[in-house]
């Protein structure tokens, strides 16, 4: 078997984490196989290969629409794809991901360029998913669980009988949650972790950054990656006065969320003034803020 391919427990023999090309850092993610079924294809296409040669793979189940995990569709033609509604239609055209990072192609020539090369292109979504549907795969009861935030349709999941979850973006990397798309929230992004730290989850496989271990180390690493949007809210709220509007195009730049810009300096600084916007109107419904002018002051 490829070391890539690791089963998680004696007990549950049928299910496996698969480890994305680079341990699963961008512009791959991890995948779980549980029996016949994958969670996301972003683990590469050489890692897709070699797992299609150990197992069939019936069924494909998309956590979101984004690149990283969906990027090996192509070479799962045979199988039947899952997703949640909402990002179903990003899936099935995914000229849509440009202007739902908030980019246009002509923006980010090195993003064209990684898109094409994973050959990326549309994919037919057989069924949706919902949030609590538990679907049946031989005696196991893989329950899905609708955790918007990270984009609207971003599912999680967990087996119930050994517990085991996939985390897919809510990714438990130091970077933190990432909610700069357009179809992106904050305040149902602390809603969704919320809901994962009611698992009990006793084995969780981030998308991004391998296994976590243990209910115990589980709801701490979700509630430590949770405090990351408090801190967010605090820069944020420091640069507001009662007297002078700012908008998120003042605050840009700063440094806010990404602590230093790198080569993808456009999309880096787009996220962040998406993520900007997020908090905004978060304060909006919270009555921290209001509009002033064009921008916004302290209540
Ligand atoms: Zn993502």
């Amino acid at each position: 078997m490829p070391e890539f391919i690791k089963a998680l427990s004696d007990e549950f023999e049928n299910i496996y984490y698969i480890e994305g090309e680079r341990k699963g850092g961008y512009p791959y993610s991890n995948s779980m196989l549980i029996g016949d079924y994958l969670i996301d294809t972003g683990i590469s296409s050489g890692h897709i290969r070699k797992l299609k040669r150990q197992f069939e793979i019936t069924s494909v189940i998309l956590s979101h629409w984004h690149e990283d995990h969906i990027a090996g569709n192509r070479l799962l033609k045979n199988a039947k794809f899952l997703c949640h509604s909402e990002d179903k239609h990003i899936v099935e055209d995914v000229d849509k991901i440009f202007p739902y990072y908030g980019l246009k192609p002509e923006d980010l020539p090195d993003f064209v360029e990684l898109l094409e090369g994973f050959r990326m292109n549309n994919t037919k979504i057989d069924r949706t998913i919902e949030h609590e549907e538990i679907i049946e795969i031989n005696d196991m009861r893989l329950k899905v669980i609708h955790t918007p935030g990270h984009t609207a349709g971003h599912c999680c999941f967990i087996e119930e009988n050994s517990r085991i979850g996939f985390l897919a973006d809510i990714d438990l990397t130091n970077f933190g949650p990432f909610y700069g798309g357009i179809d992106s929230s904050v305040i149902d992004f602390e809603e969704s972790i919320e809901k994962l730290e009611k698992l009990n989850m006793e084995i969780a496989i981030s998308g991004h950054k391998g296994l976590f271990q243990g209910v115990k180390l589980i709801k701490e690493s979700l509630n430590r990656y949770k405090s990351k949007i408090y801190e967010y809210d605090e820069r944020i709220l420091s640069y507001l006065s009662e007297k002078n509007p700012l908008n998120s195009n003042d605050l840009i730049k700063k440094n806010i969320i990404y602590k230093k810009y790198g080569p993808w300096k456009v999309f880096e600084i787009t996220a962040e003034k998406i993520m900007i916007e997020k908090h905004f109107e978060k304060f909006l419904i919270n009555k921290v803020i209001e509009k002033r002018d064009n921008g916004y002051i302290l209540s």
